[in-house]
């Protein structure tokens, strides 16, 4: 859930990480990002390839397509990329309050509790906010953050670009992502 929306103030190189410093973060980790019904992991297929190569397993094992289903016509049903597996209501590579791929994990893990949202700085609630913070951690915060939105740009480009150029074959649920098209049955 998101609590509040703020101006990055866009062309001040460092307005960004000041907002952050001025906000206040540091990962308690206490895994509560880790967890909840509501709490999907989104990971870009490279992501996918860099847990796996870290911590082994197959990709089904790793992941799970995103929820959400779209109707692609001809009985064909599709989805636009994948999320973390959960067992038992957490990210499978949670153990304890641990998270066993700290050094491999994804974007999206990185930046959390933080989002750029068409270039403004979105906080989702998180018991590490509030906290004192360097401003050199809030400009790696910055860096990331930017480099998440620009991943997610080029991200959504590609799979636009997929799905003008790829055809989903009938009857089917697939995934649709940058890799190109995934059949999940059949
Ligand atoms: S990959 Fe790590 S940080 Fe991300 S949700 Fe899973 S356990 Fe948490």
């Amino acid at each position: 859930m998101i609590s509040s929306r703020r101006s990055a103030g866009e062309g001040e190189p460092d307005a960004l990480a000041r907002e952050i410093l001025s906000i206040g973060f540091r990962c308690r980790q206490c895994g509560t990002c880790c967890r909840g019904e509501d709490h999907l992991v989104l990971v870009m297929p490279e992501e996918v390839r860099d847990l796996l190569a870290r911590a082994g397993g197959t990709w089904q094992e790793a992941v799970e397509p995103y929820p959400e289903f779209l109707e692609g016509g001809n009985g064909t049903r599709y989805t636009l990329g994948w999320c973390i597996r959960r067992n038992s209501g957490a990210c499978r590579y949670l153990s304890g309050d641990i998270c066993t791929v700290h050094g491999s994990r994804p974007r999206i893990c990185r930046t959390y509790p933080f989002m750029l949202v068409d270039n403004r700085l979105e906080v989702s609630p998180c018991p590490g906010l509030g906290a004192l913070m360097t401003m050199e951690e809030a400009q790696a915060l910055a860096s990331a953050l930017r480099e998440r939105a620009l991943a997610e740009e080029a991200e959504e480009e590609q799979v636009a670009r997929v799905l003008s150029m790829c055809g989903m074959p009938a009857g089917h649920r697939c995934v649709v992502d940058t890799d190109g098209v995934r059949v999940l049955d059949g």
